[in-house]
């Protein structure tokens, strides 16, 4: 029998391959990190295909992103030996909802060629809305109410669910029909926002049954990765299509892991896990513990550091790599940022030099702002590095500005888009215009474009607007008759030009014009892959993941959330520090829940790795612009002394500088001293040598308080800058 195995199956544990193999019925996968979860749902669906019980096109599978779902692509495609033939139901939960509502979308009362908002469109949107609803968008912030739209989205709240007190919260108690006026205002523009990706279809799916059973006889099989992490909609999302008649198997799979949600702020239920054997009556849970990424010194660190949190679920695990070799997880401490990017910085060039790959290091950051310091150095260093996640390219002004006019061109319909380049360059449209075009398309429910159109017909403008506006119009008629028969790549270059755009840049003499040139150069190169600028678009409103040239040998910098499920040789942890990690922000709102979130994160970033993990504090940070003096993170007091250890001091930077504020490290000797020190934390203290003690915690004579991060500015001792 053993001979006549299938060789995916032969790698597996004994629960691995129950999980595989239980392919009727529901199935839970329970375990902790790198149990082999991720592996398991690749191999079920090998599995499935391989004994001919579905079409590729027949099994729905869900990633957390977008680079997990092409990764489980590519892995399938080994496993049953040769490509799969397209799995076009495989992605995140997005990218499944644009596809079945491109499909769909005139049954939710949208066009096929709908666009999808960014969260700057989406503001902006919602700033009109509150104005026009006569409120003051100062006292009443569209940012503000951005984001509780985006919450009862979470939930699947449509309007006339949101609960009465969530709704009078605001805009002088007018929250729900300012809800109720931001759907309608969508539906004018033909567009819809990123929850809508769910809600739509769950609105669609319960309007139209018919459809629903389409999809019910389409799926045979449904999987989803990291499903501790799916919210409230989502999951509704997911029982509609998981519905089958009395006596039909529900052949649904979802592995996950408690200790691992992270995305609770973003209204992710990991209660979700919890109903599962409840709303999948039979359902088989499976627990995995053996661990086959990480040595017994990390994942000894992260186990003793999540058992803090209170209500866990609870799991074991265990690796039978253990090597007397292995490193423990070393702590370090740095003076300041910088120092901490330059001491990072050596040792990733000594890793290199010992032959080990960029490609397995990766630097986790709890915060985005903790990037640049990183990049600046790694520029400096020439050591080539990709940031993923993150504030990325398509980000930036110029793109926005770029891909406003590639919108329009694509969608007519596209006001915000006609907003954002309207005057941009310059072309002499006032405000008084643009306003007047606003109310005239208002009137006659019409796009913004084609009311450009109409009112050049008419003598309701100045002269010199006319003539303005014509010329808008006549570009974009003419680079609309190109669109199906021009090579994309070529048209959106020749709108960049004829716009004037590009000429805009060339004649800026700022600093950055230069860069801003290049950043478009490099939209239209990143163009190249996508078969249309409709395909492009849509791969940039849906990208989760920057840009990565995968053949690059580069350091991954990322924040701590974007690390879920990936895994490297080497992981570097900065900034652990109080009011960073854990983040005060999550403090302040979310209490113990809060810390325990950020204990997770704290959780998930050591499991990262396999074999080398490096955590850092500094003792002063500069946050906008300001220098702060800072703990070290309580979560250092959590790790367990053997399996950690202390850098001794670093010998190459710093130890006789002074800082910004003109104090030297040595000026004030005191001991380490932390508030929440545990007895854990003090033993591996006292197992250090004196002369680390320095570089652990040696603070000059200001402030020793905690310190915020918080959005709302430094909740504590600050320090002035330079
Ligand atoms: P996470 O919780 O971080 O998402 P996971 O449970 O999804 O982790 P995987 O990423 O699937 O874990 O697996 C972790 C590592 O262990 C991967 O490198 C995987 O290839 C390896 N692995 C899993 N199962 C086995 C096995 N039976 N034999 C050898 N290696 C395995
Ligand atoms: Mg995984």
């Amino acid at each position: 029998d053993q001979a006549r195995m299938p060789d995916y199956l032969s790698g597996l544990n004994p629960e691995q391959r129950e999980a595989v193999e239980s392919v009727d019925g529901p199935v839970l996968v329970l375990a902790g990190a790198g149990t082999g979860k991720t592996r398991v749902l690749t191999t079920r669906i090998a599995h499935i295909l391989a004994s001919n019980r579905a079409f590729p096109s027949q099994i729905l599978a869900v990633t957390f992103t977008n680079k997990a779902a092409r990764e489980m692509k590519e892995r399938i495609g080994h496993l049953v030996g040769g490509a799969v033939e397209g799995m076009p139901w495989l992605g995140t939960f997005h990218s499944i909802g644009v596809k079945l509502l491109r499909r769909h979308a005139e049954l939710v009362g949208l066009s096929s060629d709908f666009t999808i908002l960014d969260t700057d469109d989406v503001v902006r949107l919602i700033k009109q809305i509150i104005q026009a609803e006569g409120l003051d968008d100062k006292r009443w912030p569209a940012k503000q109410f951005a984001a509780m739209i985006d919450g009862w989205k979470n939930k699947g709240l449509d309007p006339a669910r949101v609960p009465e007190g969530d709704a009078r919260a605001f805009g002088n108690g007018k929250g729900r029909e300012l809800y109720v006026a931001y759907q309608n205002r969508l539906k004018t523009l033909n567009a819809c926002d990123f929850g809508d990706l769910l809600l739509h279809p769950i609105r669609m799916f319960k309007a139209n049954p018919d459809v629903l059973k389409e999809y019910h006889q389409r799926f045979r099989y449904i999987l989803v990765d990291e499903y501790q992490d799916t919210n409230t909609a989502q999951y509704m999302w997911l029982r509609l299509l998981a519905q089958r008649p009395e006596g039909v198997p529900q052949n649904v799979c979802c592995v996950g892991d408690d200790d691992q949600s992270i995305y609770g702020w973003r209204g992710a239920e990991v209660d979700n896990i919890l109903r599962f054997e409840k709303d999948f009556p039979g359902a088989k849970v499976i627990k995995l513990e053996r661990n086959y990424r990480s040595t017994e010194h990390i994942l000894g660190a992260a186990g003793h550091l999540i058992a803090h949190n209170e209500g866990r679920l609870g799991k074991t695990l265990f690796t039978d790599r253990i090597d007397p070799n292995d490193d423990k997880v070393v702590v370090h401490a740095a003076w300041d940022s910088e120092e901490e990017a330059r001491a990072v910085g050596e040792e990733i060039e000594q890793l290199q030099r010992q032959q080990h790959p960029l490609n397995d290091m990766a630097i986790l950051v709890r915060a985005s702002f903790q990037m640049r310091e990183f990049e600046d150095r790694f520029v400096t260093l020439g050591l080539n590095y990709r940031v993923i996640g993150g504030p990325r390219f398509y980000e930036r002004l110029e793109i926005r500005d770029a891909m406003a006019y590639f919108r329009l061109v694509c969608q007519p319909a596209d006001d915000l888009a006609f907003e954002r380049i309207v005057n941009t360059p310059k072309r002499g449209l006032g405000d008084t215009t643009i306003r007047n075009l606003h109310d005239y398309a208002r009137a006659r429910d019409i796009p913004m474009l084609a009311a450009a159109a109409d009112i050049i017909e008419t003598d309701e403008l100045k002269p010199k607007a006319r003539k303005a506006l014509f010329d808008v119009v006549t570009d974009f008629r003419r680079w609309q008759s190109l669109l199906e028969n021009t090579p994309h790549t070529e048209l959106a270059e020749q709108i960049l030009d004829e716009s004037g755009y590009t000429a805009m840049w060339h004649n800026d003499k700022s600093a950055e014009a230069p860069g801003r040139l290049e950043n478009l150069k490099e939209l239209i190169r990143s163009m190249e892959a996508f078969e249309s600028m409709r395909g492009f678009l849509e791969h940039v409103s849906l990208v989760m993941d920057a840009e990565t040239n995968e053949n690059l040998d580069a350091v991954s910098i990322m924040t701590l959330h974007s690390a879920k499920g990936l895994e490297f040789e080497t992981v570097f942890l900065p900034g652990w520090e109080e009011g960073l990690f854990p983040h005060q922000r999550a403090l302040d709102e979310g209490g113990r829940s809060g810390l325990e979130e950020e204990r997770r994160l704290a959780y998930v970033g050591i499991t990262r790795a396999k074999r080398r993990c490096h955590i850092w504090f500094v003792s002063n940070r500069r946050i906008h612009g300001l220098w702060q003096s800072t703990l070290p993170s309580r979560f250092l007091d959590e790790l367990p002394p053997a399996h950690v250890e202390v850098a001794e001091t670093e010998t190459s930077y710093g130890g006789y500088g002074r800082n910004p504020y003109g104090q030297s490290r040595f000026d004030k000797q005191e001991p380490f001293q932390n508030s929440y020190s545990t007895p854990g934390w003090k033993r591996a203290q006292a197992n250090r040598t004196d002369a680390t003690r320095d570089n652990w915690g040696t603070r000059s004579g200001h402030a020793v308080e905690r310190i915020g991060y918080g959005e709302s500015g430094p909740r504590a001792k600050t320090i002035e800058g330079e």
